[in-house]
């Protein structure tokens, strides 16, 4: 918990690294895109 990664995020759906400006942030997480975010919710 105290190890600092914060700049580098990846799709919570896809797992795949994200850009700063490419990511997509809701609900506390990052994702690509609205699609990927939906996807992760759905798989919930
Ligand atoms: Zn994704």
């Amino acid at each position: 918990m105290s190890r600092r990664e914060e700049k580098r995020k990846n799709c919570l759906a896809c797992n795949k690294s994200l850009k700063r400006i490419d990511f997509y942030y809701r609900n506390g997480g990052y994702f690509c895109n609205k699609k990927c975010f939906k996807t992760y919710v759905l798989k919930k």
